[in-house]
């Protein structure tokens, strides 16, 4: 994969703070407009991880384009008279099975989520009964307290894993049994052309 000199330099900022996220006070960074930006080991992500067919492990800190390490930033803000909103941006590139050829699949996630911050459950399920929320809006959360970054950063990862990972341009696909690339009885035209001057019967 290239990558663009920003994209570059944005993974290279998130390098700088190398391993787990703790937990964070979302809403205060969203009063101070804030944010924070980071990076770990995507086998870290318990959950992920049984779906993943590549095991790596980071014992120093990688290389820009290295496989299976996870960058994000996450990013809040006030305004006035509306809900404090937080953007998280998490990249990766996590090694999955394709299902076809059984072989490792490179999967490049690049992940943006907008959510409206609520510092209360009974806030958010009015403004849920209410229908404030629009559908295509951002994703209500649920911010009583510190909240788990890695939990939320893992499920952007999570969804972003196709249910049945194929490659784009198998070669399995293409020799697979029942699936003959071309036709193996097809008829010699001159064949045809006999048959077409016919046997006078
Ligand atoms: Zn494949």
């Amino acid at each position: 994969m290239t990558l663009s000199n920003s994209q570059a330099a944005w993974r290279q900022r998130c390098l700088e703070n190398w391993g787990l996220p703790r937990r964070v006070d979302l809403m205060r960074l969203a009063r101070g407009g804030q944010g924070l930006s980071g990076a770990f080991a995507v086998n870290r992500l318990d959950r992920l991880s049984e779906d993943l067919a590549q095991s790596i492990e980071h014992t120093s800190l990688p290389g820009l384009d290295d496989k299976g390490v996870v960058w994000f930033e996450v990013s809040a803000s006030a305004r006035t008279g509306r809900r404090n909103t937080a953007v998280l941006k998490v990249q990766s590139v996590l090694g999955l099975t394709c299902q076809r050829c059984m072989q490792t699949l490179w999967l490049e996630v690049d992940e943006q989520a907008v959510f409206e911050l609520f510092g209360s459950e009974s806030q958010m399920q009015s403004a849920l009964a209410s229908e404030e929320i629009e559908p295509d809006g951002p994703e209500p959360l649920l911010v009583d307290g510190p909240l788990d970054l890695v939990q939320l950063i893992e499920d952007q990862l999570i969804l972003a894993v196709p249910f049945v990972p194929k490659h784009e341009d198998c070669q399995a696909a293409k020799t697979e049994a029942g699936e003959p690339i071309q036709t193996p009885e097809r008829q010699s035209p001159f064949k045809v052309l006999g048959q077409l001057k016919g046997d006078p019967k």
